[in-house]
């Protein structure tokens, strides 16, 4: 940055989140949509329940006839017929009589309760009833639980089980929602070889595009890992030209520092559109963002994140996943941080903010403690594995004292 102050952050991600926005609706099957936001109001055309219906299996009876009923002298009912869920048409019945029914079977008219087959003989062609039922008992009424033309779910909802199965039930083989992103991701490195085959001298296994396709699906895009490109400048365009099209976010790992092989921020810096800049944060100080367009007029962000591996973890936790939530539609695009007892004493420079990866302890008293797993290298991948959370220490702290508290983002898997 010209002034030479490094960017914060929080700037930093604010000017990323300014550029983003909710994606297009689009129509998807129920079961698709899992996870996603409505982007409609839902409404029925017909009540939940769509007829009255017993809540139980037992007798349809008229509660005037059974007021009288009693274990020691049970009021004989004739019953007239049964009702299987299902059946299509509605019988009647008369002053006196009962009719056989099940559980969701359609009420008969001129019955107004149920009484369950535990309280009566379970006789099939005679009944005896031995308590009074009340009007109304074990009936499921037409539209009690939700009128017809009644709003079922609203635009901006996520969409969980319960919802589909709401949906489902109202009739919605598809609904609008907001799409998953698409995220397309390749690494860059002369130094790096595909999974599969066996590393020689100086190679190293691309291992960034698995970590950050994996964090995207996590964080609830539709990414896909595009592969290798190596520090060539013509090839990394043509790369990320040929990909523009697929993608509604595009990430790239290495090339981002001061290097004379670090093409990534060579190459995109010339377009124009992509800035390069340094955030005062540890890992991760070197970042790029913009934005890729076609000659459609197609405009794509695109995160330049740097190549170490725990240096591209702690970017994407920081500026891509919040991205992905916001293109989501999300409301909340933070993942939530917990206070934590810090199990040890750590420092930090002063004027940036560095995660360290930790492990986070549930104490049994209910709250939390936390221990660091590994260094403060960002090429510890095994450290990283290890960790279950970012110790997050801010801006201002230099020390963190053992048993203070300090703030932890916990990185709960969402299996989505
Ligand atoms: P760079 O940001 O390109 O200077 O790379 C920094 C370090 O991260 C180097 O040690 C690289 O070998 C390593 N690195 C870069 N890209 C990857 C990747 N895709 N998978 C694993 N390590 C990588
Ligand atoms: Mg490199």
């Amino acid at each position: 940055m010209s002034d030479g102050r490094l960017r914060t952050v929080d700037e930093h991600l604010a000017g990323v989140l300014g550029t983003v926005g909710a994606l297009e609706p689009i129509e998807l099957h129920l079961l698709d949509a899992q996870g996603l936001l409505l982007a409609e109001d839902v409404t029925s055309a017909f009540p939940l329940p769509s007829f009255d219906n017993s809540a139980m299996d037992g007798y349809a009876v008229r509660a005037v006839d059974t007021r009288h009923a009693s274990d020691e002298q049970p009021v004989q009912l004739q019953v007239v017929g049964d009702i299987a869920a299902g059946a299509k048409t509605r019988s009647g019945m008369g002053p006196g009589l009962a009719m056989r029914i099940m559980t969701g079977a359609p009420l008969p008219a001129g019955a107004d309760a149920v009484i369950p087959v535990e309280d009566t003989d379970g006789g099939v062609a005679k009944v005896a009833i031995r308590r009074p039922v009340r009007t109304g008992e074990c009936v499921r009424r037409a539209g009690e639980d939700l009128p017809a033309n009644a709003p079922a779910i609203r635009a901006g909802a996520a969409l969980g089980p319960q919802q589909i199965a709401l949906l489902a039930a109202v009739g919605r083989a598809s609904v609008l929602v907001r799409p998953r992103p698409r995220v397309l991701v390749l690494s860059t490195g002369s130094e790096l070889v595909e999974l599969g085959s066996t590393p020689t001298f100086g190679e190293v296994i691309d291992s960034n595009s698995y970590l950050l396709t994996a964090a995207a699906r996590d964080a609830g895009a539709d990414a896909r890992r595009v592969g290798i490109v190596v520090d060539d400048h013509a090839k990394l365009i043509d790369a990320l030209e040929s990909q523009l099209l697929r993608a509604d976010v595009l990430v790239t790992t290495g090339g981002v520092s001061m290097g004379a092989y670090d093409v990534v921020k060579q190459a995109l810096s010339e377009l124009g559109t992509v800035e390069f800049v340094k955030v005062a944060m540890q890992p991760g100080k070197p970042q790029g963002f913009g934005h890729l367009s076609t000659s459609s007029g197609h405009r794509v962000p695109i995160f330049c994140l740097p190549g170490n591996p725990v240096s591209a973890m702690v970017s994407f936790e920081a500026f891509v996943r919040p991205a992905i939530r916001k293109l989501l539609g999300k409301r909340s695009v933070h993942r939530a941080t917990v206070q934590a007892t810090a199990l040890e004493s750590f420092s930090s420079p002063e004027g940036v903010r560095q995660y360290r990866r930790g492990v986070l302890h549930r104490e049994r008293t209910g709250g939390y403690s936390v221990s660091l797993v590994g260094g403060p290298g960002s090429h510890l991948i095994a450290s990283m594995a290890a960790s279950n959370c970012l110790v997050v220490i801010d801006e201002q702290t230099t020390e963190v004292v053992a048993g203070e508290p300090t703030t932890v983002l916990p990185l709960l898997l969402s299996n989505r």
